[in-house]
């Protein structure tokens, strides 16, 4: 214990410390890193799984939270303490995975404002039941102050179902955030998971535009939300090598796969259907993430862009982990 004191206190002064020079951002001070490019459930090495974080002069803002989160930000050199709000696209858990690990250490490394979590119905319940679940782990000794409790350093927000026009969810006088409900979850009324909901959002600061499609099919609401954005950071699969990737699951019944393919057909964006977005939405430029399958065997990103360059014009990035954009 007398060994961990002083380990831990260190490690709390250096999360508090300033963002070096020249890291918090690009240009006007504004830069969005993709700390996560990597989607779906398999865990991969070269890709960690969804998380974003917007950078304004040196104050983070999280869109998801995938398993990974806080190795991602430390590599990105963006303190932990620096995060002044969270925001979920939706609460699968390749982009919920790290969010409890983000609550409990950010409680440990001494944040301990209440921290805004922003996103779909279930949101409160999930973070509520995250800190209670760390009971055990509060109440563990570490020679730092128990106060407050953990439950009082987080902020857990609903939005509401139907956000079906962009609506202004946020607004701290740095961001400005609206979300509009997609098109990720194609289920029918009455259905298992019908009352789910999944949301693009749209942030705005010091006069630049990003729209962060979250996971989505094709959605006039995100054509809407994204019209006229300087930035689309869209997510994209490549279809092919998914259905290629699938076969070489054993045991994988025709059906499931049928099943599975149906649901990315329906609930994804190919690159022809990310251009389309663009192009109609009339953005400046596009960077791609959420890449499926995002195997580490790959050897080329062709597969993410073919066929968009048809649609849309302008600049095109497939985004690496600890890209600024
Ligand atoms: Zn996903
Ligand atoms: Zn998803």
């Amino acid at each position: 214990m007398r060994k961990l004191i002083p380990t831990l206190l260190v490690a709390a002064l250096l999360a508090s410390a300033p963002v070096p020079a020249g890291a918090a951002g690009t240009g006007e001070g504004v830069a969005f890193v993709t700390l996560g490019t990597g989607g779906g459930p398999r865990v991969q090495v070269k890709r960690s799984q969804p998380a974003n974080a917007l950078v304004v002069d040196g104050a983070v803002y999280l869109f998801d939270t995938g398993d990974g989160v806080l190795r991602q930000l430390a590599a990105a050199r963006l303190p932990l303490t620096s995060v002044k709000a969270v925001f979920l696209s939706h609460l699968h858990i390749d982009h919920v995975g790290g969010l409890g690990s983000f609550i409990a250490n950010r409680w440990v490394m001494a944040a301990r404002a209440p921290i805004p979590v922003i996103g779909p119905p279930g949101t409160d319940h999930m973070v509520t039941g995250m800190v209670a679940a760390f009971a055990p782990t509060e109440r563990a000794p570490l020679g730092l102050p128990a106060d407050p409790p953990l439950i009082a350093t987080v902020r857990p927000r609903d939005l509401a179902p139907g956000l079906d026009t962009p609506t202004v969810i946020f607004d701290d006088g740095v961001v400005k955030v609206t979300a509009v409900t997609n098109n990720h979850y194609n289920v029918a009324p009455g259905a298992a998971g019908a009352g789910e909901r999944s949301y693009s959002f749209r942030m705005e600061a010091k006069g630049r535009s990003i729209v962060f499609t979250g996971d989505t099919g094709p959605s006039a609401k995100v054509e809407a939300l994204a019209k006229g954005a300087d930035l689309l950071v869209s997510e994209v699969m490549d279809r092919p090598a998914i259905a290629q990737a699938l076969r070489q699951i054993p045991g994988l019944t025709p059906a499931a796969m049928e099943g599975l393919l149906h649901h990315m057909d329906e609930d994804h964006l190919t690159p022809d259907t990310v251009g389309r977005l663009a192009a109609r939405a009339g953005v400046g430029a596009v960077v791609l993430t959420h890449l499926v399958p995002g195997l580490d065997s790959e050897t080329t990103a062709d597969g993410y862009v073919r066929g968009l360059s048809d649609q849309f014009k302008g600049p095109v990035t497939v985004a690496d982990d600890l890209g600024r954009y």
